[in-house]
Parts: structure tokens; sequence; C-alpha cells
């Protein structure tokens, strides 16, 4: 469920038409729905009560230090991957304490950082880096919070770039590897063993993966309580996928009354790291029509929003729904919606099949509030997008529109070249 909804043809953020924003703040622009960011978080965190749990927003989905601040105030944590998603997390008013920390290559910097803060653990990716996290707490006296990242070996049958938990993949340490290394770290001074955690990949349509994962982790689990190491945290990720294109993903309740039963004989209090399923639908990309043009194999409709703005196209081949702003009844048109960039990548779809537009006519791009904005880019020296937050009949700018004085802010020119 979301609120960008038509109202007589005209397509609105909750009580603002789109057009009032596309006109005042510019195009391109994100626009999120604060009722429908608070919705499903509610939704997810909700689908928890009965069982001790904390959710960590997955900073990385939609980084904005306003809907970041959002999730804290309801009582939500944080999934960081980065130093700069930890100074973020920070910024916005997380409680260090409802931090998890993951990713393969936390550098010295990021461990120092994390470990000032105090956060809740590090999900830890390999061996060295247990042992860096261990060498980077001693000097300074702390004691670092850890849980192993175990790769469980199954396919979420999810697109193979956002795949994450296959023996292949980076991620994880290997669950054939992962007891002993429980029981190293066990004996490693300057870090305390807390959790156990997994995350196996994105826009995940079926509950099975999630429940196989859950069955062999449950399995090392057991093993460590018998070796008297029974984490106190299990971290099952985030991955819940959502539909774009008639993907008919397992509600969050659905999910949640899979995991609470599986889960049950666990005395752990369970974390997930959602992302998508919070923001996805809870946000859209407003772009305006520049020119239509013809050849003689395909009609373009070129926009001013590009792969720059919104990289899922190019990236996974990723399929939006694009809605016109104005719904007036017209022709049908096959075309490739394409952006300004200098390459054929540049596409926000292709082949498809929409109400004829004109030049200047607002398109909206449906679902783009994850993985939109947060992997945006200044590639042909295009400043980023504004960011707008709409709640009821108000809206308000949380990223203005980048300026060209900022593209080139740190940029230096030699003495030699003056
Ligand atoms: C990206 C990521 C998430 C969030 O994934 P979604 O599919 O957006 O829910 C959670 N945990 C980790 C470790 C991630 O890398």
């Amino acid at each position: 469920m979301h609120h960008f909804q038509y109202r007589d043809q005209v397509l609105f953020a909750e009580d603002v038409p789109l057009e009032k924003i596309g006109q005042e703040v510019g195009t391109p622009c994100y626009v999120y729905s604060y009722a429908t960011l608070t919705h499903h978080f509610k939704v997810f965190d909700g689908a928890f009560a009965e069982v001790p749990h904390l959710t960590c927003y997955s900073v990385k989905a939609c980084s904005n230090i306003a809907i970041v601040r959002l999730f804290a105030r309801m009582g939500g944590g944080t999934d960081i991957v980065s130093g700069g998603e930890l100074f973020r997390a920070l910024k916005a008013g997380v409680p260090a304490n409802k931090i998890v920390f993951s990713g393969v290559g936390k550098t010295e910097k990021e461990i120092a950082m994390a470990l000032e803060a105090g956060i809740l653990m590090f999900n830890v990716e390999s061996e060295q880096e247990l042992l860096t996290i261990a060498e980077v707490a001693k000097q300074k006296g702390k004691t670092a919070p850890i849980s192993l990242r175990v790769n469980p070996d199954v396919d979420p049958k999810t697109h193979p770039y956002i795949s994450t938990g296959l023996k292949k993949n980076k991620f994880g340490i290997d669950i054939q590897l992962a007891k002993s290394l429980y029981l190293k770290a066990k004996e490693i001074p300057y870090v305390r063993v807390v959790g156990i955690d997994c995350h196996i990949g994105s826009q995940l349509t079926t509950l099975s993966p999630f429940l196989d994962a859950l069955e062999r982790i449950k399995q090392l689990y057991k093993e460590l309580e018998k070796e008297g190491l029974g984490p106190q945290y299990l971290d099952l990720g985030g991955g819940l996928g959502i539909p774009y294109h008639g993907e008919e993903p397992p509600h969050p309740k659905e999910y949640a009354q899979a995991i609470i039963k599986a889960a049950k004989d666990l005395n752990c209090t369970l974390i997930f790291e959602p992302g998508r399923v919070i923001v996805g639908n809870a946000g859209i990309l407003l772009t305006k029509v520049l020119y239509l043009k013809q050849n003689r194999e395909k009609n373009f409709v070129i926009v001013d929003a590009a792969m720059n703005d919104l990289a899922r196209p190019s990236l996974y081949g990723a399929y939006h729904e694009i809605l016109p702003v104005k719904n007036e009844d017209k022709e049908m048109l096959v075309a490739d919606i394409v952006g300004p960039i200098c390459e054929s990548g540049d596409f926000l779809a292709k082949d498809r099949k929409i109400k004829q537009v004109n030049k200047g006519d607002l398109l909206a791009v449906m679902s783009a509030g994850a993985y939109g904005f947060s992997m945006s880019s200044n590639y042909n020296s295009r400043p980023r997008a504004a960011e707008v937050l709409v709640k009821g009949s108000e809206y308000f700018i949380i990223r203005e529109r980048e300026r060209y004085e900022d593209l080139i802010r740190l940029e230096k020119i030699p003495a030699w070249l003056e």
C-alpha cells in the first residue's frame, strides 16, 4: 500500500499534487510519502511485536538523514555498511546501541569510529576482519561486540547482482567454517561474541530461502550453545521484496509468522535489517519529458532523469512502473524512456507501453524509494536531484538540488596550471 494515487486523473503524493512539486521544486526530484514510510515501518516492526526484536533499517536503501531519523523516532535502529553511514545514523539521532555494522571491507578507521560510538555489534565477514577488530579494540581499551555473518549457501532466486548468500558470493563466512571461527573468537581478547548474522540477498519474493537459511543457522546456533556460546542476537538481515511489476512477495506479517515459528526454540533477540520493503514503494522519481523522437525502429521519450539519478534499470534491468502525472485519455505509445546521458545503457524503461506524452509533461517513476537516490551519482556532471518528503498537505525539501558549484567544490587546479 502506498500514498501515490490519482484523484480526478491527477497524481498526488498524499494530499499534494505532484504537479505542484514539479513546478516549485523542479525536476528530476525524488518524492517520498511520510504516511507510506511510517506505515511500512509499523507493519514490519509490528509483525514481530510478540517476540524480542529490533528492526535495524538498512541505511543504504535510502540514506537521507530525515528518513533515518523518522525510523529512529519510531524506535528503530539501523544497519550500516560504512563509516559514512555511521556518521549519518548518528547525525540522524539513532542510538548507537541500536546500530549494527555489516560489510566485507570495514577499514580500521571505520572500526575505531564504531567502537568509539558504542554500536550494538559488528557483523564480521572474515577472520582477518575479526583479528583487526580485536586489534583496534585493544588499542582503544574496549571490547568489541561481534557476530559472524554466516554465508549459509542458499539460493535467494533473485537477480545475481543482489544475491549475497551463495557460497560463490563475497559475503559472509562459509557456514562450514563458521563454528571453528566462533570457537576462535571466544578465545580472542577484546572481542565478545554476541550474535549470529546472515543476509542472503535482496528483493526475495518467496519465503523458502529465508527459512532454508534460518534452518542452517539454527543448526549452527545449537552447536554453539553446546560449546557454551549461545549468542544473544540472531540477525536475519533484510531482503524481503516488494511488488515492482506483478511480483507477489510475502506480506511482512507472513514473513514474521514463519520466522517466529521457526525461531521459537531459540533463546535470542531477533534483529532484522529491512531496507527495500520499508522505503521502496514510499518514493517516486518525478521527471519531465524533454523531447520525443522516432527513428526507424523505435520511439524515444527523452526525460530529464537519467541513469545517474536512478541506476536500477541500467544496472539490473529493473522494471519501474512509469505513470503520467496527468492521466488523460490518450492513445497508447510504445517507447524507450531514456535520459540525457551519453550511454546507450541510460534508460528508465525499454519498449514500454505508455499513454502518449508531450514535451513538458511530468512522469512519475514509481517504486523508486529504495536504491534510488542513494545510488545516484554525478556522471555527466549532472547535479544530483532534490529530495522531498510529503506529509499530508505539506511538503519539505529534505535535500536541495545540487548546484554546479557543488560539482567542483572539492576540485583543485595545480599551481603550475594557474
Ligand atoms: C543491503 C542490505 C540490507 C537491506 O536489504 P533489502 O533487500 O533492502 O532489505 C540488509 N542487510 C545487509 C547486510 C545489506 O547489505
